[in-house]
């Protein structure tokens, strides 16, 4: 039997590449929803060549081809057996906490979701009997090498140390959109590039990975790997450590999570061989370099509302960095002021974190506008 699919984002860099996943593995899938932001053009194109049912664009009015639903009735329609969240940002929250309502297993490509609100997310996915399984490579391989989580010593999170890795501080301050966006080993989306250029993406997933397998901060570890081979590992009580490895393509841990429990040949494009990579190469990461890595344990050690700040603060700031209008290295200082003003809300609700997102970023632009002038 076909397992039945839909795509939040299908025009974004991960949506774009699950359905190139399915294209190998047609006979497999049946694609019940595909939905954009922007870019209607290739929604429309999509919907021509993979016939879903439904769709959502911003303009919807231009959709040609599906039934126009919310994002929110389409993670209602019972008949997904998965759905891929690959949207950008918070937009992602509500159509995934509906879908875990409804029953429907989520691949998850959106770590917004569980850095605002993984305290709700996966209580509630537990609650429902709802798989979520993370498309994110570190936290794939994670999934891939745990048994039983309770034999956990250390979760141990590789990083490419990003295109600023042997650069100095002054380059990277001054670096520009371009320079931030040159990432050595993947292939991603323009927001995504810029946290993994100020290491804030791997801050994010310590968090994101804190709550996927409710780990305590002090036992998830960072450690830099710049080939991007090692995808993850985790350190038993034992002191075995079972990695997880794979040449840097997200095809891999995209359709692992989609085919999950199953594995099949798909997208691989040749074998993996240790003597072409040769060698692997592991440092810590520099924290005085890289701040928001730091910015992110505390805001995940102080939990509640902390996460909030600090992704809104981050991504606001990453908006006004790719327009132009501020320096890399005041991407970090506006994530640190506002989390230094922040009071704290323990276990804020959905609405609460709504409203604390909203109002955080409209400070870190307000601060970054004065901070220029
Ligand atoms: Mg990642």
């Amino acid at each position: 039997m076909k397992k039945r699919i839909s795509i939040l984002g299908s025009t974004g860099s991960i949506g774009r590449q699950a359905l190139e996943v399915i294209d190998k593995l047609q006979d497999r899938f049946e694609i019940i929803a595909l939905t954009a932001g922007g870019n209607t053009d290739l929604l429309n194109e999509q919907i021509k060549k993979y016939h879903p049912k439904y769709a959502y664009a911003e303009d919807s009015q231009s959709i040609t081809g599906a039934k126009v639903l919310s994002l929110e009735e389409i993670c209602s329609i019972k008949e997904n057996d998965i759905i891929l969240v690959a949207v950008s940002g918070k937009i992602g929250l509500r159509p995934t906490i509906t879908a875990i309502k409804n029953g429907i297993n989520i691949a998850l490509a959106n770590k917004e979701t569980l850095v605002m609100a993984g305290d709700i997310v996966m209580p509630l996915a537990k609650e429902y009997g709802v798989k979520i399984i993370p498309v994110d490579s570190e936290h794939c391989a994670i999934h891939q090498c745990i048994k039983d989580i309770s034999q956990v010593e250390n979760l141990i999170i590789t990083a490419s140390g990003g295109p600023f890795l042997r650069k100095s501080v002054i380059d990277m301050k001054n670096a520009t959109v371009e320079q931030a966006l040159a990432h050595p080993r993947w292939n991603m989306g323009k927001k995504i590039t810029v946290d993994s250029a100020t290491l804030m993406n791997k801050g994010l997933e310590v968090i994101e990975a804190h709550h996927l397998f409710s780990m305590d901060y002090d036992k998830i570890k960072v450690v830099v790997h710049p080939q991007s081979i090692v995808h993850s590992a985790i350190e038993y009580v034992d002191g075995s450590v079972i990695a997880q490895l794979g040449l840097p393509s997200m095809h891999i841990p995209i359709q692992y999570a989609i085919t999950y429990p199953e594995r099949f040949e798909g997208i691989k494009s040749h074998s993996f061989s240790f003597a072409e990579i040769a060698r692997l190469d592991f440092e810590e990461p520099n924290r005085d370099k890289f701040k928001a890595l730091d910015l992110a344990y505390q805001a995940g050690i102080s939990g509640g509302s902390a996460t909030v700040c600090l992704n809104a603060a981050n991504e606001e700031a990453v908006f006004e960095f790719l327009a132009g209008e501020i320096k890399l290295f005041e991407i970090v200082e506006a994530v640190e002021y506002q989390m230094s003003k922040h009071n704290n809300i323990k276990n804020p609700s959905m609405d609460e974190i709504f409203e604390i997102d909203k109002e955080i970023r409209i400070k870190t632009r307000e601060w970054l506008n004065s901070a220029k002038v």
